[in-house]
């Protein structure tokens, strides 16, 4: 069961039933799912939590109401590693990687989708729809499949190819925007007022889908043996994902399920889509939208809607914001691989990157404990580092080309 109320509006505050809106009638506000957790308090517990299936599900108590059954390929439960290796790079002492690379359709939009979907379908919609960068189309189209659904993804047309691949193969209709994400977004948002029993799962069930990415904070804390890390660092696009991992924090806190204070948050952004470390560095309130050009297109929007929410948590407790070049994200990418046999998509090269530049900026304490979240596999982007990632050396099929490439490669000794 779900201590879900209902939703609130973010700006006045006002309430209403948990129903299929997304907007406050009086000033236009974001709403947001509300939770009784004083009822909840001593109900969920690390027990009735640990009892619960390994997927987003098991916090199933502080999500919103999934309905009968909530939709499910198995989103999240995803790994929590300790990264050594990586660590002794970086010269951090405690780091841990959140590797939601694996998750069904191999991002971190499984939790967000599995969410938005549920409460559609007890909400008595039928189609589901999506505005995106990509991940988010796969996502909304695989679990549309798995349910019956028709699905309508609308996306950048010049996206990376296994991308728009991964959309189209589970079978909904894939619609190529010419133009970025924040066109697509736009159109998406006249859609929404045409087919009002369409489910786009980031626009009118943005209250529902939001909540999904809290249980990326309540998986840390519990694996963590219920403890909150010191710093967390979190791939920014529209700033959902960063906003609710801090309300899944807060959260958990409140009802007395984790020791440690909140932590600290830290954004990653691309340098050529980073409006959000751009209005941080600047100290002012207004994100000023940025027309996108980056490889990693994941991240790729210009103009977040949660742009102003995401300076507040990253001001609230000595935050910062990572802004890196392509080159670094490429490079990252390797690095991790190297380090830690982790493959991630360009976001994950972003994450990385950005806590690299945060801890020689000093913004990050290299002697408290980090979490990095790895959004998105590798094999999403794979354009990306195909040029780079090769084979070593072409060779004949003979032992002697074999071992001259051997040597080459300093593997067996030089005779
Ligand atoms: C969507 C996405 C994010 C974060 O998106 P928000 O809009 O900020 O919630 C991060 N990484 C990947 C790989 C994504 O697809
Ligand atoms: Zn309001």
């Amino acid at each position: 069961m779900s201590f879900s109320t209902g939703l609130k509006c973010r700006e006045c505050g006002t309430t209403y039933p948990a129903d299929a809106r997304y907007s406050c009638d009086f000033c236009f506000g974001p709403l947001e799912v509300e939770y009784d957790l004083e009822a909840a308090r001593g109900v969920v517990t690390r027990a009735s939590i640990e009892a619960g299936p390994n997927s987003i599900w098991r916090y199933g108590a502080l999500l919103p109401d999934p309905g009968v059954e909530p939709v499910d390929l198995g989103a999240g439960w995803t790994p929590l590693r300790r990264a050594t290796r990586l660590a002794e790079v970086l010269g951090v002492r405690e780091l841990w990687l959140k590797d939601d690379t694996r998750n069904p359709t191999g991002s971190f939009k499984d939790r967000v989708v599995s969410v938005a979907l549920s409460s559609a379908r007890r909400l008595g919609f039928t189609t589901a729809a999506c505005a995106s960068t990509g991940n988010l189309a796969t996502s909304v189209a695989a679990h549309a499949a798995a349910i019956g659904w028709p699905s309508v993804t609308i996306i950048p047309s010049d996206l990376e190819k296994s991308k728009i691949a991964m959309a189209a193969i589970f079978g909904g209709t894939v619609l190529g925007v010419e133009g970025n994400y924040d066109d697509v977004n736009r159109l998406c948002i006249e859609l929404v007022a045409e087919h009002e029993d369409w489910a786009f799962a980031n626009i009118n069930l943005r209250p529902y889908y939001a909540e999904g990415s809290k249980t990326l904070a309540f998986e840390i804390a519990e694996q963590l043996g219920w403890r909150t890390p010191d710093q967390v660092v979190v791939p920014v696009a529209s700033g959902s994902q960063l906003t609710k991992v801090a309300k899944g924090f807060r959260e958990f806190i409140e009802l007395g399920l984790v020791d440690g204070a909140a932590p600290t948050l830290f954004g990653a952004q691309a340098s050529g889509c980073s409006p959000i470390a751009t209005a941080f560095a600047d100290g002012v309130d207004v994100v000023t939208p940025q027309r996108p050009n980056t490889i990693a297109r994941s991240l790729a929007i210009g103009n977040p809607a949660d742009g102003p929410y995401v300076l507040d948590e990253l001001r609230a407790r000595g935050g910062d914001c990572g802004s890196v070049p392509d080159e670094e994200i490429l490079e990252c990418i390797g690095l991790l691989a190297r380090t830690e046999g982790i493959f991630a998509e360009t976001a994950g090269g972003v994450t990385i990157a950005s806590l690299r530049q945060l801890v020689e900026r000093g913004s990050i304490d290299r002697d408290k404990s980090i979490v990095a979240i790895i959004s998105g596999h590798g094999l999403k982007t794979l354009d990306a580092v195909v040029d780079s990632a090769t084979v070593s050396s072409t060779i004949s099929p003979s032992l002697a080309d074999a071992e001259a490439a051997l040597r080459f490669h300093q593997l067996v000794a030089a005779s």
